[in-house]
Order: C-alpha cells, then structure tokens, then sequence
C-alpha cells in the first residue's frame, strides 16, 4: 500500500508504542518502544520485528519513556541506518536511559541464563546490550519545536509541546499528495501532559489534521485537579509526619521526571521555611544523570532558577556512599529508585528500614500489581527482599498527587482544541476501557461512528481513505486477549501463594496433608509418595 498507518505496538495495550507509515516516499517509524507488562507481552521484544528493520528510513520519537524508545537500540542492530528525530531534551536523556536500559537487559538475561543452565536449557541472548544502545545514540538527530523538518523526499515533520516529560512532543507528519494533490497531514498525541505541570507548558497541536492518533492511557479516568501549592501541602505534611515520628523517610522515585518534581517541590518548601532543612540524599546513578540533564534544559523549563542546587541535597554515586546512608538514624529523606520498588537502590533500604517503626516510606506514583510496592500499600505485613522475610513495621503512605498523564477530561479538551479531523481518529495506548470510554465520549460529541477506531496490534488503516479502513494482519502476533491483564504466569504465582496461605493457616497436619492430596488428585497425579494417604513401599 503506497500510504497507509500500522499499529505495531500500544494497540490493544499501553506500552510497545511503533507505528510505521508507509508513504510513496520511503517508510518511517514513530517511535520505537518496548513492551512492557506480563511476560507474554515481555516475549514480543525478543521476537524480530514484523516488518524489514533495513527498509525503515528514518524514526520519529515522541518522547525519551523507554515503552517509546526501547527497541530502538535492537532496531539499528537489526540493521536499520537511518536517522532517529528527537527534541534536544530527548535525545539528551536517551544517552542515559538507553544505556542503562541496555545493562538492565544484560543483567536480567545473565540471571536467567544462571537458572536455565541449572534447569538443562538453552542460553537466550539479551534484547541489546549497553554496546548496542551505544550505538544507537550515534544515529540521533536534534529537532526544534514548531519548525518543518525535512524528512524524506514528499515528507516533512513538525514537533509539538505535548507537556508530559522534559522533550516530549506531539508530532505533525506531512505527506505530499501525488500529482498536484493537497498534501495529508497525520497528527501523532505521543503522551500528552496532565496540563498544569510545575516545569511544562501545556500540550499545544496543529489544528484539523486529515488523522489523528491518539493516546488514552487514562482515557477513564478523571483525576483531582490540585494546583502546585496545594501538591507542595500535601508533600509538606507527609514530610512533617515522617519527621516527627522520629526516623528517616524513604522515597522510592521514577528516575525520570518525578524525581525532579519531588526536589523541585522540597525546594519551595525549603526556600519558603515550611520545612526545616533537612538533609535529602538522591540515591540513584540514573535519577542523578537525569537530574543533570534537567539542569542543563533549565532555561527550557518553566521555573526560575536552579531548584536542584541547594547544599542540603546529596547524591550518593558509589555503592559505597549508598551503604553509607544505612547508618542515618533519622531526620533525613532518601530518595531511590524504582518508582515501584521493585528493582534497584531502594530495595537495600527498604530490607535496612522496613522493620523500623520510626522509619516512612512515602510511596508518590503508580503500584503496577504484583511488585513490592503495591505490596506494601495493600498493607502487606512481613516481604520477602533479596530472599529474605521482612516485618513491615514502618509507617507506609501514599500520595497520588504527581502524574505526566492528561486525564479523561484533559484528552477530550485536547483533541476539541484541535477542532476535528479531516479523516479519521485512532485510539492507542490505552486498556481496553479507557479506549472505550473515550470512544463513547466522543460519540456524545457529535462524532460519527466510522471516523474513530480502536486498532488492534498489527492493524493497517488504509490513509488513501476517506474515512478509516482497517486491513487485520494474518497471523496476529497475539491475540487481543493475551494483550489484556494478566496472564498465566501472575495467576500461577497467585495460585502458589493461595495454596501457601492454605497451608499456613491449616489446624494441623492432618488437615495440611488433606490440602496436598486433593491439589494432587485434582490434577490427576493421585496421592504422593510418604503422605498417608500412599502405599508405603
Ligand atoms: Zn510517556
């Protein structure tokens, strides 16, 4: 097809955002990202790409979030040499997280390949390396916003505030007409800000694109409007609290953008006496380089000075400096990644501090269920950390008040501030609900039914069209239903930890023997050997 839009990713799920758009010119993608979420989504990095990495002639990228430029270090080992066309603010932070994406990928698989040798199996290969990502970089260009880019022969691009993290944009592709004809203009959201943020302007965009492509993460969901001060009182008091209970208050952070709202935030409060100066100790290698790239987009951002400089904020680089904070005894914050507590720094302090009734822990972003984190805020009483059990004995919180995501009513007012669409609209990156919900609002709205459509993975929409027509890939390389929820692998883990609880909380023996020999017969496997319910030899 000469001009028509693929969905290779973020249809049908949020993450794995990749479009490809085939032009009479050559083929673009926009974005590049990985798949994020249970492990059968996780598989679908490791398979090669559904389409000709070396046909590609270029990449778009929205923003810098891994989930939109993951793959991108696989895309150019997989033989792609054209060039990659961020902001200066994305591209900037690339250099770190596409890295340090490439040693998560390294690690992870030598963990894995310990098992499979132990297990008899074959050794997998990592998605990329750190090399790779390296690599990668080199192939970067830098854009400016609002200025026409030269892309391909017929085709130009033009970067958009989106208002989401540092460098995010929404991107406007022009695609000249054949023979005379007007050219076609196809309007990528990327992920659009909440609006309101402490460092971003407000998402902007062209007006009536012939397509629209739209995000809907939060698509149903409608969140409290709090401006900064009344987000600064809310941290303020939880700083407070942990203060006054005597002992030292545990942060986990995002690396990227939350942890420079939380210092920017402990800067107002600092700077404004309503908190003492305590010491805050930023223990993340990423979150210090991210850090360091905000500093050098100061002049970008909307704020006035350097809130990231203050002599009472620490970084701690070295292993060693990060142990040394375990001797802290209270009257300090640490801030460590991740976000959700379940891989890096934060996991030593929490198993240092978990079990210490005077110690925080301040929770400030979305718990995806099943890591530590969620955990924690469901009240959990003992975690296992590093194979070992912990009593939870700190005091545990939460505050949803820190989000880079346009709620419901933010995406309609954006996608109204565009004053509708030539052709037709697509919805991704979104659950199947949110998708849903932003449909039927926009229905409300007077929008015919044939111009919005919820594309599955894989899906081509023919952009000669005058309205949306959607061609389904043959084989789907997953069905919708495996895209949704969970998966085996979760509810194995939920059936263990049932069956766990079963026994623990069993009268006696007896009745503990009794729970095996029906899980056992239920599968068909009879009685095991040495139960009393089996012939002894
Ligand atoms: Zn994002």
């Amino acid at each position: 097809m000469p001009f028509a839009l693929t969905f290779h990713g973020a249809a049908g799920t949020v993450t794995g955002s990749c479009f490809r758009l085939d032009t009479p010119g050559g083929a673009i993608l926009v974005d590049c990202g990985m798949f994020q979420g249970t492990k059968t989504i996780k598989e679908l990095n490791y398979r090669p790409f559904p389409f000709d990495p070396t046909a590609m002639q270029a990449v778009l990228l929205t923003h810098a979030h891994i989930d939109h430029s993951g793959l991108l270090p696989k895309l150019t080992r997989s033989g792609f040499r054209g060039r990659i066309h961020a902001t200066a603010g994305t591209a900037d932070l690339l250099e770190f997280m596409l890295p340090d994406s490439g040693y998560i990928q390294e690690t992870e698989v030598e963990r894995l390949n310990h098992r499979n040798r132990q297990r008899g199996r074959a050794a997998v290969q990592p998605i990329y390396t750190q090399d790779d990502a390296i690599r990668s970089l080199r192939r970067l260009r830098r854009v400016d916003y609002d200025h026409w880019v030269a892309i391909l022969p017929g085709l130009r691009a033009r970067f958009w505030r989106a208002g989401h993290i540092l460098g995010s944009a929404s991107i406007e592709v022009e695609v000249a007409g054949e023979s005379g004809e007007k050219p076609a203009t196809i309007l990528f959201s990327g992920d659009l800000g909440p609006g309101g943020k402490s460092f971003h302007a407000d998402a902007e965009g062209p007006e009536r694109p012939d397509w629209l492509v739209l995000e809907t993460t939060y698509g149903d969901r409608d969140r409290a409007d709090l401006d900064e001060t009344a987000r600064q009182s809310l941290l303020r008091d939880e700083v407070k609290a942990a203060l006054a209970a005597g002992g030292t208050l545990v942060i986990p952070v995002f690396a990227v953008e939350r942890t420079q709202e939380l210092l920017y935030d402990l800067d107002r409060l600092f700077d404004t006496g309503q908190l003492p100066l305590v010491d805050v100790f930023l223990d993340s290698p990423l979150a210090d380089a991210v850090t360091g790239v905000f500093r050098r987009h100061l002049g970008d951002l909307e704020t006035e000075g350097d809130p990231f400089a203050r002599t009472n904020f620490h970084h701690a680089r070295s292993v060693s400096e990060s142990q040394r904070l375990n001797t802290i005894n209270g009257g300090a914050i640490i801030m460590a990644a991740s976000g959700m507590c379940d891989a890096g720094r934060v996991r030593h302090h929490l198993k240092n501090r978990l079990w210490r009734p005077q110690d925080s822990v301040l929770l400030v972003g979305y718990q995806a269920p099943g890591t530590l984190g969620s955990l924690l805020q469901q009240g959990a009483p003992r975690v296992r950390i590093h194979g070992e059990e912990i009593q939870v004995r700190a005091r545990i919180r939460s505050i949803d008040v820190y989000s880079g995501h346009a709620d419901r009513s933010a995406l309609l007012a954006w996608v109204a501030a565009r004053q509708g669409v030539g052709r037709g609209l697509f919805l991704v990156h979104g659950e199947e609900e949110a998708r849903a919900s932003i449909r039927q609002a926009l229905r409300e709205r007077g929008w015919a039914d044939d111009a919005v459509v919820l594309p599955a993975l894989d899906d081509t929409a023919d952009l000669t069209a005058a309205r949306p027509r959607i061609r389904s890939a043959a084989p789907a390389r997953l069905a919708p239903p495996a895209l949704a929820g969970s998966d085996w692998h979760n509810r194995y883990a939920q059936a263990l930890l049932s069956l766990r609880r079963a026994l623990d909380t069993a009268p006696d023996d007896v009745a503990r023997e009794r729970i095996l020999a029906n899980v056992q017969a239920a599968l068909g496997a009879g009685p095991s050997r040495g139960t009393p319910g089996g012939t002894r030899p």
